[in-house]
């Protein structure tokens, strides 16, 4: 397959693209995001790699880190995890509060707001030093110790942090969280706030490629049985109330961000992030999607089956 090729041919396609979005304006530090920003890096099996556009400028992963933040907290205290949060999609958007009441504290999953801060308050119950612990872990996944926390960032979302303030004290008012919730949400703003290329996020997520496996040392971070729960949640529950979409569309477990960037995995094949600040209106990078929406289409690799293109218009 010429991967480098089909980059090329994505890049083309869209170099006019209209409904690229806007940058997420409600955490100021967020706003200053350049729209027209683009890169797409895929990382596969055989340990090639391919590049296009801005693939080495660090952004601000925001919710791609709640799959690591899962990932760490599903490795420390493994099933009991699900006594605290569901994995059902929510159907609904990722800082929604609505169901979070009838639930009683209980959220749908790990991948929205209040299924990441639960997350963030085991990890501050079971880790003696949970912000050097965890972006250790993140930076042997990438294998790349320059990755860090944007301080800056998690400062920004902070003084604006109003839904986030909410969802925490329902929850704390239902039991549900153990730690100050002070501390707990400054955790889950500096999670948000690392920042990382579309190189280091394709390389970080190969493990969910490899039932579990980080490819650079070999260490196995998750079983393979834990791998596939980890890679279902995010089919499910990666887009939030696009999720649907992004499974209809795209066809690949993945998560996304409000700094605009995307990673999806293919079991077995690749990983591949893409990265454009300009959101939909569910908060998904508007431009990644389409992109990865052509990608898995003329390379014909998505969980569901491939099906060969007839003409051009086979991905509209
Ligand atoms: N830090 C963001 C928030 O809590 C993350 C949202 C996202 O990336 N979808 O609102």
């Amino acid at each position: 397959m010429n991967y480098q090729e089909i980059f090329e041919k994505i890049s083309d396609e869209l170099k006019d693209f209209e409904q690229i979005g806007q940058v997420a304006a409600y955490i100021p530090a967020l706003a200053k995001a350049n729209p027209n920003s683009f890169g797409m890096y895929l990382v596969t099996e055989e340990g090639h790699e391919y590049a296009h556009g801005d693939t080495d400028t660090p952004f601000s992963i925001q919710s791609i880190s709640k799959v690591l933040s899962l990932v760490y907290a599903f490795k420390l205290v493994g099933t009991d995890l699900w006594k605290r949060v569901g994995v059902e999609p929510s159907g609904s958007p990722f800082n929604s509060l609505v169901q979070l009441e009838y639930e009683q504290g209980i959220p749908r999953n790990p991948l929205i707001n209040a299924g990441a801060i639960v997350i963030c308050d085991i990890l501050l119950s079971h880790l003696n030093e949970p912000y050097d612990n965890f972006i250790a872990f993140v930076r042997e996944l990438a294998g790349n110790s320059g990755i860090d926390y944007s301080s800056k960032t998690a400062e920004s979302e902070k003084a604006c942090g109003f839904k986030n303030n909410a969802h925490i004290n329902l929850m704390k008012s239902f039991g549900n969280i153990e730690n100050d919730v002070e501390e707990v949400l400054d955790f889950y703003f500096h999670l948000c706030s690392i920042e990382m290329s579309c190189k280091d996020l394709a390389q970080t997520f190969m493990f969910l490629a490899r039932s579990g496996k980080n490819p650079l040392n070999g260490k196995q971070v998750l079983s393979a049985r834990e791998t596939k729960r980890i890679n279902a949640i995010m089919l499910l529950c990666g887009f939030y109330d696009e999720a649907g979409e992004f499974a209809f569309k795209v066809g690949l477990p993945g998560k996304s961000g409000v700094g605009g960037g995307i990673v999806a995995i293919y079991p077995d094949q690749y990983s591949i992030a893409v990265w454009s600040p300009g959101l939909n209106s569910k908060g998904n990078s508007s431009k990644g999607i389409k992109a990865l929406e052509i990608f898995t289409t003329i390379t014909q690799s998505n969980v569901f089956g491939p099906s060969p293109i007839f003409d051009e218009l086979e991905y509209e």
